[in-house]
């Protein structure tokens, strides 16, 4: 169980930085809050991140990390970058696909001096099944090469979310570390339906459809409710907005269910975790949209913490501050976040009081 109340330490940055910028300010929070702390010489460190999809330019820059990397290297650890197969289609569903994706987005091992393991197995296969007691599972599918690390960094990258309203450090461990299999049972309550009168039939959704729910009937998209295992990734897909989803309730049970896995992934091992979060480019959807997205807000800075729940509370409040109003409730009001946050407090990951501890200018 965390302390009352954690420390989160935040270093501010000016709008678009220079990647430089970026990369020194994250080895100066890493020096700040003794993350070397947690780590032990010899440590597999996994550095949990998204590596971005296909024409997504969110994501976190490799640029960001180089000095970061020297710093675990110096301090004897072994890091590699990783993150577990995705739930849709896309470039990130099976390993060889999402490391050709790493490496188109400048991730190879050349460029970072590190490897990239993709945690789940070629066909996400490579998944232990962890015993929580929680309201919804008793246990969760973790991604070997995550779960099996010696020390976990989370590197996260906040942004809005249509089914979870915020993704950001409990997403990326939650949902993040979850082998295929356990982000469908994640999803299991998710239905969307498509608007007929906003579809204009330009396919993607089809395209995207993990499972092939989805037909063009009628000069219309139609999702077959008995395929369907509510995925989202159409409603996240469409450029129109056609494809809508019955939240009553849905999102909350979602947002639980990511924070059990997260739960499951962090449980045997909260002296061996550090957060960091850019507030850099945030966007309404996450880096799993295939596009290049407008940021929401102007860049705020990074953050570090061993409290994944504690440094999501400072990126809520921090962005709440900049743009005068709940950003992530005013984009996502049907999607409060607040259910993964208070769920994961309840379940022990961390807490939502935290000290802000602000470091340069
Ligand atoms: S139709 Fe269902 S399974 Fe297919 S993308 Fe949409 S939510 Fe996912
Ligand atoms: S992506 Fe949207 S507009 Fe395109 S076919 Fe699917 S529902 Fe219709």
């Amino acid at each position: 169980m965390r302390n009352r109340v954690s420390d989160v330490w935040f270093v501010p940055v000016k709008n678009n930085p220079s990647k430089e910028e970026v990369a020194q300010k994250t080895l100066q929070l890493y020096q700040a809050a003794k993350i070397s702390s947690i780590l032990d010489k010899g440590d597999l460190v996994a550095m949990k991140m998204h590596f971005g999809e296909k024409n997504n330019t969110g994501y976190i820059k490799p640029d960001y990390l180089h000095p970061l990397i020297q710093a675990l290297k110096a301090a004897k650890v072994k890091p590699y970058l990783t993150d577990a197969n995705t739930l849709y289609r896309g470039e990130r569903s099976n390993s060889v696909d999402h490391l050709m994706q790493a490496y188109a987005h400048g991730f190879g091992p050349e460029a970072m001096g590190i490897p990239v393991i993709i945690a789940d197995g070629i066909r996400s296969k490579s998944y232990e099944e962890v015993s929580i007691d929680g309201s919804h599972f008793e246990s969760v599918k973790i991604a070997n090469d995550i779960l099996h690390s010696d020390a976990l960094l989370v590197l996260s990258h906040p942004t809005g979310h249509g089914a979870t309203g915020l993704g950001a450090a409990i997403k990326n461990l939650g949902m993040g570390s979850a082998s295929r299999s356990g982000k469908q049972n994640q999803h299991s309550d998710v239905k969307p339906k498509v608007v007929r009168k906003k579809c204009r039939a330009c396919g993607l959704c089809i395209q995207w459809c993990p499972v092939d729910a989805i037909t063009m009937v009628d000069g219309r998209a139609h999702i077959d409710e008995k395929i369907c295992y509510g995925c989202a990734e159409c409603t996240a897909t469409c450029p129109f907005g056609a494809i809508a989803v019955n939240w009553e309730g849905t999102s909350q049970a979602l947002q639980e269910k990511m924070a059990e896995y997260a739960w499951g992934v962090v449980k045997d091992r909260l002296n061996k975790l550090a957060c960091f979060s850019f507030l850099i480019h945030v966007t309404k959807d996450c880096d799993c949209v295939g596009r290049a997205q407008r940021p929401v807000i102007n860049d705020v800075g990074i953050l570090a913490s061993f409290d994944p729940v504690a440094i999501d509370q400072a990126t809520v409040d921090l962005l709440a501050r900049a743009a005068r109003k709940d950003l992530f409730l005013k984009m996502w009001p049907e999607n409060d976040y607040n259910a993964q946050l208070s769920h994961a407090e309840k379940l022990g990951i961390g807490s939502r009081q935290y000290e802000l501890i602000t470091i340069g200018d």
